[in-house]
C-alpha cells in the first residue's frame, strides 16, 4: 500500500477508548536538563493506562527531526509506544516534529482538534493556543511559523543556525517571561463555543497551553484545561471507565 493511502487509512481511524486515558500537555522539557520527572511519569502511567495523550509543548523547542535532541526522552517515549498507544498534538513549542519520525518513534501525531471517544463520551482535543484569539500577535506568528513554506526555508538552514534561531527566541521568550501563566492570554469563550459548536455532538474539550489547570463547566459541555509541570512536579488528568475524569499530581 502506498504511503498516502495509509495516512488516509490512518485518518479514517476512529479512536474509540474504553478503559482509561491519560492526558498530559506543556512539559517544556529542555534538552539541557535531566528531564527525570518525565522519564519516571511514563513508567508510573505505562501501569496507569494502554492510553496517553500529550497535547503539545511536550518540548520546549524543537529544531528539526535532524537534530539528535531529546534522545533519552524519544527512546524512553518508542520504548512506552512499542507496548502501549501514544499520541500527540503539536504545540506552539514543538510543532516542527515530523509525523514520520514520530511515527518511527512508535507515537501517533494527530490533528489538532481530533475527536476521540471515552467511554460513552464524544471528546474533542487540541493544543489550546488557537483558543486563544484576543491575542492576535501571536495569531499572526503561528499562521507564519506553521505555513509549509517558513518550515521548508527554516529547516533547510544548517542544523546550528537553526539552533541558535530557537535559543535567541527562547532568550526573547524568557526576558518576557512569556512562558508565565499570566502573560499567556486566556481562550476566548466566543472561540471556545465556535470550536464545540463546529464539532458536534461533542461534550468535553481537552486542551493545554494557557498553564491554567482547571474544569469549566458549561451548560453543554465541560472544558478540561491540562497544567503546566515544573521541574520536580508533574500533573495530569486521567480518564477510567468506572470513575470518570480526575487531575492529578506526579513528583
Ligand atoms: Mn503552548
Amino acid at each position: 500500500m502506498c504511503q498516502k493511502n495509509q495516512l488516509l487509512l490512518m485518518k479514517a481511524q476512529k479512536i474509540n477508548i474504553t478503559d482509561s486515558a491519560v492526558f498530559i500537555s506543556d512539559l517544556h522539557l529542555t534538552d539541557n536538563a535531566s528531564n527525570n520527572i518525565f522519564l519516571n511519569f511514563l513508567e508510573h502511567s505505562s501501569v496507569l493506562t494502554n492510553n496517553l495523550f500529550i497535547l503539545g509543548d511536550l518540548f520546549d523547542y524543537w529544531v528539526g527531526d535532524d537534530s539528535g535532541m531529546y534522545s533519552n526522552e524519544i527512546s524512553a517515549l518508542r520504548e512506552f509506544g512499542e507496548q502501549k498507544n501514544i499520541y500527540f498534538i503539536h504545540g506552539n513549542r514543538d510543532f516542527l516534529i515530523g509525523r514520520n519520525y514520530f511515527r518511527e518513534n512508535q507515537i501517533t501525531i494527530l490533528d489538532d482538534e481530533t475527536q476521540i471517544t471515552l467511554g460513552h463520551h464524544r471528546v474533542l482535543l487540541m493544543h489550546g493556543d488557537t483558543l486563544c484569539s484576543d491575542d492576535s500577535d501571536y495569531q499572526a506568528f503561528r499562521k507564519e511559523v506553521r505555513s509549509k513554506k517558513w518550515q521548508e526555508n527554516f529547516l533547510a538552514k544548517k542544523l546550528d543556525e537553526r539552533i541558535s534561531i530557537a535559543s535567541d527566541l527562547r532568550e526573547q521568550s524568557k526576558k518576557l517571561n512569556l512562558n508565565k501563566p499570566e502573560n499567556i492570554i486566556d481562550v476566548n469563550e466566543k472561540t471556545v463555543n465556535s470550536v464545540i459548536e463546529k464539532n458536534p455532538p461533542i461534550e468535553i474539550l481537552i486542551h493545554g497551553h494557557t498553564h491554567r489547570q482547571n474544569t469549566h463547566r458549561y451548560n453543554a459541555f465541560t472544558r478540561f484545561v491540562l497544567g503546566d509541570w515544573k521541574e520536580n512536579q508533574g500533573n495530569y488528568l486521567i480518564w477510567k471507565e468506572a470513575k470518570g475524569f480526575e487531575f492529578k499530581t506526579f513528583s
